[in-house]
């Protein structure tokens, strides 16, 4: 029968392997720049790999036996080549380094299985759940295979060493199989969640539109009178004309401003502006406010810098705006402030709309949840989702018929923070 102590090394490198992905899944969609994002995954597969054969589940004459083929098998086929090369090199050089008599045959074996897996990459990408799982397995399978040939050669392969090996071949198996389904189900998540993102603002892009086409509408109408009595006056009056012209500006402002939110968005981060993205946003709502009896207030201060993607961030102060605007359908004021806390850049969004009962502001923020007759209930998610990525968070204050204020706290960029730390400013 299996020797039940050789299950725990066991566990413990199931262990390990299963601690690499998890790692990756949580902290993958956090780390935002690209090149980080592969030195991240490099060394999470390396690290992975080298706990693997430092902690082998069993050694029979110089050989050891352990889960490193699955580290190996998904470097290549969701790495890169620098990470095939990296995590060759450290097997090479660490499989020395570990030696017995197997040392060889392993290296061979090992540089193999990355080969084969690099050779299959590119037919890899875009296959389905299933077909990826099979296709990985092939080089598992070829390994294996070859290994239980030269174990047949050297006599290790015998009636005492059967049942561990046959637990060796399948574990390996299973847990390819099992990282594997992790990996592929970590990426889908990752794009379901930025479909959810673009849905949701072409959803707002939707219901700013009539307000948008109203707004142009005014601009148009006052130059099309102007230059009706520029054309009817005798002499062409200087005057008429350059106010139909600053009307004309205007409607394209407005469309410039629509457009520039309408754009896709690439995953960047940058330095970005509070001031700037607030106005922007306070601009593109701007018809939306007119055509609701709203009056905005907005009070900024500026030089305040944070970390972000600044389509996002416009995106996220949009969607709370655009909130404050429909709690008020009666009319109001949005009143809009930034200022700097300790740290921190705090922007207020406040409202003097239907406000929110306690069990409300318990559920805001959870997917769906709306109490509008065509809202998505997705702005909010959207919004927490993004505030999150950048390392901030919102408050709500709220009383029913009285308003609501909205405070998000964005981490100021290392600069800003530098400055606010020589003026004595301690962390919060
Ligand atoms: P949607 O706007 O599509 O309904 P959101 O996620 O943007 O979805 O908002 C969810 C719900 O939270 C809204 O339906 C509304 O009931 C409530 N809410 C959000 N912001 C405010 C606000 N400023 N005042 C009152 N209620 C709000
Ligand atoms: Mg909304």
């Amino acid at each position: 029968m299996y020797d039940i102590d050789a299950a725990s090394p066991l566990l413990l490198n199931v262990c390990i392997v299963f601690m690499g992905t998890l790692v990756l899944e949580f902290l993958l969609p956090v780390v935002k720049s690209r090149v980080v994002k592969d030195i991240f995954v490099d060394m999470t597969l390396v690290i992975e790999l080298l706990l693997c054969m430092s902690f082998p589940f069993t050694e029979f004459n110089g050989f050891t036996f352990d889960l490193r083929a699955v580290p190996l098998i998904i470097a290549a086929l969701y790495g890169n080549n620098r990470t095939c090369v990296t995590m060759s090199a450290v097997f090479l050089v660490y499989r020395f380094m570990i030696g017995g008599s197997g040392a060889l045959p392993a290296v061979v074996l090992g540089l193999a299985l990355v080969a084969v897996a690099c050779f299959l990459r590119k037919s890899y990408k875009h296959r389905s759940r299933m077909t990826k799982i099979g296709l990985a397995s092939l080089p598992m399978f070829l390994a294996l295979a070859a290994l239980h040939v030269v174990l047949i050669d050297e006599h290790i392969l015998a009636k005492k060493t059967f049942p561990t090996l046959l637990m060796f071949d399948v574990v390996n198996v299973i847990v390819l199989w099992a990282t594997l389904l992790a990996i592929e189900y970590v990426i889908e998540n990752f794009k379901l969640r930025e479909e959810v993102y673009r849905a949701e603002k072409y959803q707002v892009l939707g219901e700013l539109a009539a307000s948008i086409a109203h707004e142009i509408r005014n601009p148009m109408t006052t130059s099309r009178g102007f230059l009706q009595l520029a054309m009817q006056s005798n002499r062409v009056e200087r005057e008429y004309l350059q106010t139909a012209v600053s009307e004309l500006d205007r409607a394209h402002q407005i469309i410039n401003d629509y457009l520039s939110f309408a754009r896709p968005n690439f995953e960047t981060n940058v330095l970005v502006e509070i001031e700037e993205q607030v106005r922007h946003a306070a601009e593109i709502l701007m018809p939306y406010s007119h055509l609701n009896n709203v009056s905005v207030n907005v009070q900024l201060t500026s030089g305040l810098q944070v970390h972000g993607d600044p389509k996002k961030i416009t995106q996220m102060f949009v969607n709370m705006m655009k909130n404050a605007i429909e709690a008020m359908p009666e009319g109001g004021e949005l009143t809009v402030q930034s200022e700097k806390v300790k740290r921190w850049v705090q922007v207020h969004i406040k409202d003097t709309g239907v406000g929110m009962k306690e069990e409300e502001l318990k559920r805001i923020g959870n997917p769906f949840y709306s109490n509008k007759a065509n809202g998505t209930g997705l702005g909010l998610m959207t919004t927490y989702r993004i505030c999150q990525a950048i390392g901030g968070k919102i408050e709500v204050t709220s009383a029913p018929n009285l308003g609501t204020e909205f405070t998000i706290s964005i981490p100021l960029a290392q600069v800003e923070a530098r400055k606010a730390a020589e003026e004595g400013n301690e962390v919060p």
